[in-house]
Formats: C-alpha cells, sequence, structure tokens
C-alpha cells in the first residue's frame, strides 16, 4: 500500500447548544495582566435569541492507491499547514502501514518538530495511519494496540464552561453524580491577580462541590496554567481538607521545578502533562518528580504510536495516565488497550466533547459515566453529511 495524496477540509455547519449553554471563564496564563484577565470566555457562546453557532472544524484525509483513505478531526487549521509544509513531502509514495518508520521520520525531518504545533501536526498525521491500519485489517483501533482490557471505559466528567455560582456548582455536581459519575472536575476562574477575594471564590468552588457529592465522589480542579508556586501552595494547603483526587495545571508547562515544589508544599496531589509532548518530555516530567497524574493527549503529543510509549513510561514510575480530552476517540481506543492501573479513565468534557462530534455520525459519550467501545473498523470517525453546510479543500500549495 502507497499514500497518494493529503488533504485537509474546512466543514461547516451550526452547532446546537444544549440547553442552559452559557460558558463560565477559567483562570489562564495571561490573567496576570489586568486587561487578559478582564476578557470573556474564549469558548461560542449564543448570540440573543439563539440557541445556535456556526462552527466550523478541520480535518486531514491520507488517501492510498488501495482506496483506503485515513481520517483524523477536527484539527487545528495551523496544524494543516504543518503537514502540507513540513510532513507531506515524507509522506508521498510511502507505505501508511508502516507507521514507526513514518513517525521517527516525521519526528526527525526538522529540528523544530520537538513540539508544538509541529509535533500535533505529526500526531494527527498518526491517528490517520492507525484509521488506515485499522481499515485495512478490518478492526477498531484498540484490538490493534492488544486491547480491549475492558468491555467498556469509565469516564469522568470534566466541568469546564459550566457556571460556577454556588448553587449552580451544587446543582451540577449534583446532577454529574447522579447520572452516574464516580469522579468529576472544576475549573477555578481566578488567579493572583484577583487577591484574597478570587481565592476565597475558588475555595468556594471546592468547599460547595464537596458538600454536593459527598465523600465518594472523586473531585479534580483545574488551574489551567493561571498560578504560580505560592498562589498554588497556598490553594493546595486550603483545599487539602476537601481530599481532592488532584490539583491541574498550576504554573504553566515548562515550569517543571516549580511542579516539584508545589507537589512537595501544597500537601495534595498534582497533575499535568496535557501540554507536555512526547516520550521525552514525559521522561524528565517524570524524573523530576513534579506530577502525581500525567495527562498527556494523544492529539497533541505525538499521536497514539507516541502515547503507548508515554504510558509504558509512565507505568514504569507508577503514574496513572488520565488522557487529556481534546477529543474523545484516540484516547477511547488507547485506554481500552491499557491496564485499568495505567490509564483508569476518558476524561469527557460535557460542554465541549459533544461541539467536538458534531460532525461525526456515530458519537461516543458516556451514558451513566460509562462509554461504550468503537465497534467501527480503524477509528471510527464516520462523517455526517447531512450536518455538513458548506466544505472548502484548505490548500497550501
Ligand atoms: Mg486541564
Amino acid at each position: 500500500m502507497k499514500i497518494t495524496d493529503i488533504r485537509y477540509e474546512r466543514l461547516e455547519g451550526v452547532y446546537e447548544l444544549s440547553a442552559g449553554h452559557a460558558v463560565a471563564r477559567q483562570v489562564g496564563a495571561l490573567d496576570i495582566y489586568p486587561e487578559y484577565r478582564q476578557r470573556g470566555s474564549r469558548h461560542p457562546q449564543p448570540t440573543a435569541g439563539s440557541d445556535s453557532v456556526p462552527i466550523r472544524e478541520a480535518y486531514v484525509f491520507i488517501d492510498t492507491d488501495e482506496g483506503i483513505t485515513g481520517l483524523f478531526g477536527p484539527i487545528y487549521e495551523d496544524q494543516t499547514f504543518q503537514i502540507e509544509r513540513h510532513l507531506r513531502p515524507h509522506l508521498i509514495g510511502q507505505d501508511p502501514l508502516a507507521g514507526e518508520r513514518l513517525w521517527d521520520i516525521l519526528s526527525r525531518q526538522d529540528r523544530h518538530a520537538r513540539k508544538g504545533y509541529m509535533m500535533m501536526a505529526i500526531s494527527a498525521v498518526d491517528m490517520c495511519l492507525w484509521d488506515i491500519r485499522g481499515k485495512a485489517l478490518g478492526l477498531p483501533v484498540y484490538r490493534l494496540l492488544g486491547g480491549p482490557t475492558r468491555e467498556v471505559v469509565p469516564a469522568y466528567a470534566s466541568a469546564l464552561g459550566f457556571a460556577i455560582e454556588p448553587e449552580k456548582v451544587y446543582e451540577q455536581a449534583l446532577a454529574f453524580k447522579q447520572e452516574g459519575y464516580t469522579a468529576q472536575k472544576w475549573f477555578f476562574p481566578h488567579g493572583p491577580g484577583d487577591g484574597r477575594a478570587g481565592m476565597e471564590r475558588n475555595l468556594m468552588i471546592v468547599r460547595t462541590a464537596r458538600e454536593a457529592v459527598g465523600d465518594d465522589v472523586d473531585l479534580m480542579f483545574d488551574a489551567w496554567l493561571g498560578w504560580d508556586v505560592n498562589y498554588a501552595v497556598a490553594m493546595g494547603r486550603a483545599m487539602a481538607p476537601y481530599q481532592p483526587r488532584w490539583l491541574e495545571e498550576p504554573v504553566p508547562p515548562d515550569r517543571i521545578g516549580a511542579y516539584a515544589e508545589i507537589r512537595r508544599l501544597a500537601g495534595i496531589p498534582i497533575a499535568g502533562g496535557e501540554h507536555e509532548y512526547t516520550r521525552w518530555g514525559f521522561k524528565v516530567l517524570l524524573e523530576s518528580d513534579g506530577v502525581d497524574v500525567v495527562q498527556a493527549d494523544p492529539d497533541w503529543t505525538g499521536g497514539i504510536s507516541e502515547m503507548v510509549k508515554i504510558c509504558a513510561l509512565c507505568s514504569a514510575y507508577d503514574k496513572p495516565v488520565f488522557p487529556h480530552g481534546h477529543s474523545v476517540l484516540p484516547a477511547l481506543h488507547l485506554i481500552a488497550a491499557q491496564s485499568p492501573e495505567t490509564c483508569p479513565m476518558l476524561e469527557y468534557l460535557i460542554m465541549f466533547n459533544p461541539q467536538k462530534q458534531w460532525f461525526h455520525k456515530v458519537k461516543y459519550m458516556p451514558e451513566g459515566g460509562i462509554v461504550r467501545l468503537p465497534e467501527e473498523p480503524g477509528l471510527g470517525i464516520v462523517l455526517d453529511e447531512e450536518r455538513i453546510q458548506a466544505r472548502t479543500e484548505l490548500r497550501w500549495r
């Protein structure tokens, strides 16, 4: 089999927002500047009187001479440029089933291919190659990876975007529990720029969520790169009585020494790694003893091929991997083929993962806190033509 072409398409349609969709903002790295702190949510908001928003998503297609096409998305359009400009010359005419060789070549073809958008582009190509392999052999990807290790995969409810007023947190946290989720994650709105009042509002979320769910549900909290060491240590100590399962990404990802310091002083488990790349990035993170929980994202860190290596590394360090939930399918296939000790759960962003699957005919969403495994060969992405109102080929040539 040989790769004959690589194509990119921008799909456009109208996304129907779920009832009560109003997106709360979360703290971020830019919040140290007042003008950025005052910005609203970066997520789509309904306009007055409407419950739908325009949606556009990019997909990559890798064609072969045997009529099998590997498909992956949604991805950022920046990734499609990287694939076209840097990766395409190393892929056309090559055997798509020899994915290990191609990953190695793609990671060596440019000295800047270590991290960031170029590694995200390599990740998207890797997904397409797994999709081709699955379609060629007539098996879902998790079977090619040696799974399933379980019949279904448990998911945790990730509450990014949900309202953070105490009564709403209480109501929603209880609702997640009643739906069957055994774990849930909340996002902090405030950081060091918001003073003691902001810290108190952050703590109110922790307190309220714990009151709502009782002791038998895991609660996780995400600071999304928005804090510094002192703030994270103070928050960690104040959160400790509420027994959080973890505090996530308290500081930007390259501050590895800071992670280790926070972990030593805060008195609660620390999670990180959704913005880390490849086995070599995770090796440094693990050696630094900076995290209790690893959150590599298959869509960004190097694809499913690289995730398998990262999982092996993490299992040798006895650190669980809870893959970050940028999209559902790659993480689902991976988790279904790893020991439940290595990959306990899927992250499901209740408000945003349905949006990422808007153009997919078959959707993977938790029911009762668990997700069924895909049956289609390959990754299982089948585009729903009825939802695609416009399709534009992205041409970088
Ligand atoms: Mg996160």
